[in-house]
């Protein structure tokens, strides 16, 4: 949303091949790319991106929510049915929108900095706009916004209220920088640094540092580190940085203090002192980039001092947790800010388990607008990301009251809500705590969110919607999804997680026992659920909530349309399994003459889907095998089909399947492990990424003689003197007694360190003997796909089965950033 004034005549001038506008005076502030990210309905325009699905079809339910405008690249949809709505068409919808970002960016003359590199552009940009904040009225990209739709949506919220822009581009294919430049066409480029992030698209790291530096064709200024120099457009200022050589900023020396690093610096011939409050080798150098570029900006050194010595970290993420009186609690410590406040909506919206949303929001600091008209926006945006329930916290906020809904609350400060507010007044409601730092919103979130006891499971939400995206890259077109998330999401949660998967529009869920889908259901999850293990006794709760039964014998097929019968219900979709060769349940080819006659005789159910599994489809050693049960299947399904008259979804793959058979794909697939980050293709699949990581914390740390000994048993033998630590693990969270003595092992700050003695029911120790250790350290268990291996290597067992015993009593912590 901007405030600049563009009609729709005006953008079709602008960006339209063709157009048929029955409204050309609409007013547009709005971009809208995501059809489950709506807002300000009236007001926006709809992309229709090209993507593995057909956005298209997303048009009627935009257009029911009240969206009038849309570009679009299908030439003859068929407009009629939206007599209200204006539409635009271009061959290429992408370009269309990158080319009003341009459009809109021209319009402004103010300063920006475009920010590109491997790493740390998202730090960088959020640290200049903590730098800048003093001077300027700075727009930014909002979180990560740099990809080829991002950059133009984050351009789009320029407006002649900011007098300064900081903008990241990021690339994940060759040729892509070129049209990011052009539409954030930079006065001054910063290269964070190069590292190894997507090198697969490009041939070679000089190749992927030219591209970088397509961002920086027409700069007047460029800051990077020494050791770029040489790539530049031999035009282009600079100004360098470096540890090692002559540089306009020269790093003399890094010293550790506390908490802080002191940089020794020489910049125009006179030394000085800049200090930092971080002390990881990334944060340094990302502090150094901002100093440059301060430096670059003629700010003096005591002003710059002052403030990097002040910065802070920044966190992305959003947290999900359980709180108290059956709420979910959404934490979002980012800084606070509109456009980040609006995709923390977003997430809200996504988790469908509380019939109520409620928002607590706190002033918004830095935004560069003006009380009324940031105030308006945040109302607005409230209004139609259907918020419940607001609860705002600070004096700007208590004098715009009237802009919001009455079911509003406001109090001054933090403190005054935690005195008046009665806590027990919130119940099953989902609420989102954002605040700005000054507000100390962790204060509330300690209340509200349940006590983590101190071993968690870490969900990383968008690891797992990578994971899906991959999948999905590797289907043929046309072919569906079905997502498995029984045993609980395979350890990683169950509502929260099916919640994420119905807003990434996954075609099906699996679960394995009706109490899952039951509980699924009450959590606000609409897409269709077939249950493999149906017992009979659970038919009425299947029907009941509308769950869909895998049916493998005629016992189970016999009972159900008993009871169909008795509910007078016909065509209830069920779902055939087939034993093709796996030899666990399911129909045989024998059996698929009585099948026959039974569906032509009842219309009390009608198939779905008919599938079956593979028994080794990730071992090389049985293709024959396999190939044989595809070849049975669709056989099957061609003679079933043929004569029951109807088609229904056909479906074999498993996860290694997706890849290694895509032409066992045929209508469908069921994704499960693959979506948690494991293939059983490979131990180290750089296409996934690690979605749980299992962590606790050093609960105490004893000194230990020569010959003492720890704990049952007397198992565990101190050799030497030394030291241990206690850990809040043991067998009943998951973390089985065969890792015991010196089996198994865990990480404190990147070191190694093993268990001794036996592992207790709910602790065990570790022999921290000459390591760096202190009580209430992080102790990673697992964190990674070798990791995991390695366990269940130990354990002799697969990742399946170490991630789907860990505990329930383990709490899950949900992110997303
Ligand atoms: C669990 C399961 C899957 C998923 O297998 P992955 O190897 O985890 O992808 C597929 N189909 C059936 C029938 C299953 O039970």
């Amino acid at each position: 949303m901007n405030s600049e004034i563009y009609s729709i005549q005006e953008i079709a001038g602008l960006i339209g091949e063709q157009s048929v506008l029955v409204h050309p005076n609409q007013t547009i502030h709005t971009i809208l790319t995501d059809s489950r990210k709506v807002s300000d309905v009236s007001y926006s325009i709809f992309f229709v991106l090209k993507g593995r699905k057909d956005a298209h079809q997303f048009i009627p339910a935009l257009y029911k929510a009240g969206v009038r405008a849309f570009v679009c690249y299908q030439k003859d949809y068929p407009i009629k049915d939206f007599p209200e709505a204006n539409f635009i068409y271009v061959a290429d919808t992408l370009n269309a929108l990158q080319q009003l970002a341009a459009h809109h960016r021209s319009k402004f003359n103010y300063p920006v900095i475009g920010i590109t590199g491997s790493n740390g552009k998202t730090i960088v940009k959020e640290w200049l706009f903590q730098l800048l904040a003093p001077d300027y009225h700075v727009v930014r990209s909002p979180k990560s916004y740099n990809s080829q739709i991002g950059v133009p949506l984050a351009i789009w919220q320029m407006d002649k209220q900011f007098d300064f822009g900081v903008f990241e581009a990021g690339l994940s294919l060759p040729h892509e920088m070129a049209k990011l430049q052009n539409i954030i066409k930079p006065d001054i480029g910063i290269l964070t640094n190069i590292g190894s992030p997507h090198d697969e698209g490009f041939k070679n790291r000089t190749e992927k540092i030219k591209e970088k530096f397509e961002l920086f064709r027409e700069v007047k200024l460029l800051i990077c580190n020494q050791e770029y120099v040489s790539f530049r457009a031999p035009q282009v200022n600079v100004f360098t940085w470096s540890f090692t050589q002559d540089a306009d900023l020269r790093i003399k020396n890094q010293t550790l203090v506390d908490q802080y690093t002191l940089l020794t610096c020489s910049y125009q011939q006179e030394d000085f002192n800049i200090k930092i409050p971080f002390t990881d080798k990334a944060s340094i150098e990302n502090a150094i980039t901002c100093l440059a570029t301060l430096l670059a900006l003629k700010v003096s050194i005591p002003v710059i001092s002052a403030r990097l010595e002040k910065l802070h970290q920044v966190k992305m993420r959003l947290e999900l947790k359980s709180g108290i009186n059956q709420t979910s609690i959404i934490d979002d410590s980012y800084n606070s800010d509109v456009s980040s406040l609006e995709i923390a909506l977003d997430f809200l919206n996504q988790q469908n388990q509380h019939p109520v949303k409620t928002l607590i929001l706190s002033d918004i600091q830095q935004s560069g607008l003006k009380g009324e008209v940031l105030y308006n926006k945040v109302a607005k945006l409230l209004k139609s990301k259907n918020i419940n329930k607001l609860i705002a916290i600070g004096p700007q906020l208590s004098n715009f009251k009237n802009f919001f809904s009455t079911n509003s609350q406001f109090f001054l400060d933090t403190d005054a809500f935690l005195k008046q507010y009665n806590l027990d007044d919130f119940n099953n409601e989902a609420i989102l705590l954002k605040g700005a730092r000054q507000f100390e919103f962790e204060k509330i979130s300690k209340i509200l969110a349940q006590k983590v006891h101190e071993t968690i499971l870490e969900i990383n939400l968008n690891a797992l919607e990578q994971n899906l995206n991959y999948y999905k890259s590797k289907l043929q077109p046309g072919v569906k999804l079905m997502a498995m998330v029984k045993a609980f999401a395979y350890g990683s949660g169950s509502y929260e997680i099916a919640n994420l998967l119905q807003y990434n529009k996954v075609d099906y869920l699996a679960v394995a026992y009706a109490d899952e889908g039951i509980a699924l259901r009450q959590a606000g999850i609409t897409l269709p659920i077939m249950v493999m293990s149906p017992e009979v006794s659970s038919f009425e709760a299947i029907v009941k909530y509308n769950l869909e039964p895998e049916i493998f014998s005629f016992t189970a097929l016999s009972s159900l349309h008993q009871y169909l019968k008795t509910l007078h219900k016909t065509q209830y979709p069920i779902h055939l399994k087939l034993d093709t060769g796996m030899h666990r349940l399911g129909f045989e080819e024998k059996d698929l003459a009585a099948i026959r006659t039974f569906l032509l005789n009842n219309d009390t159910v009608k198939v779905k889907t008919v599938f079956s599994h593979l028994a080794a489809s990730e071992a090389t050693q049985h293709d024959d095998y396999t190939k044989s049960q595809i070849q049975k299947f669709d056989a099957f399904c061609q003679d079933l089909e043929a004569e029951i008259g109807y088609t229904f979804i056909k479906h074999i793959c498993n996860t290694s399947a997706i890849r290694r058979w895509p032409k066992a794909q045929f209508d469908m697939v069921r994704l499960g492990i693959g979506l948690y980050g494991i293939d059983n293709l490979s131990k180290d699949d750089a296409s996934l990424y690690q979605v749980a990581t299992l962590k606790t914390t050093v609960s105490q740390i004893k000194e230990l003689k020569k010959g003492d000994t720890i704990g049952y048993g007397r198992v565990g033998l101190m050799e030497q003197d030394g030291k241990i630590a206690t850990v809040k693990i043991g067998y009943a969270d998951g973390y089985p007694r065969a890792l015991g003595k010196g089996v198994g092992s865990m990480f404190i700050n990147n070191q190694e360190v093993f268990t001794i003695g036996n592992i207790c029911m709910d602790m065990c120790m570790l022999d921290i003997t000459g390591k760096d250790v202190k009580e209430g350290d992080e102790v990673i268990i697992f964190d990674s796909q070798p990791l995991l291996y390695k366990i269940a290597g130990q354990l002799q067992t697969i990742p399946y089965e170490v991630l789907t015993n860990i505990s329930q009593r383990v709490k899950r912590v949900y992110y997303y950033e």
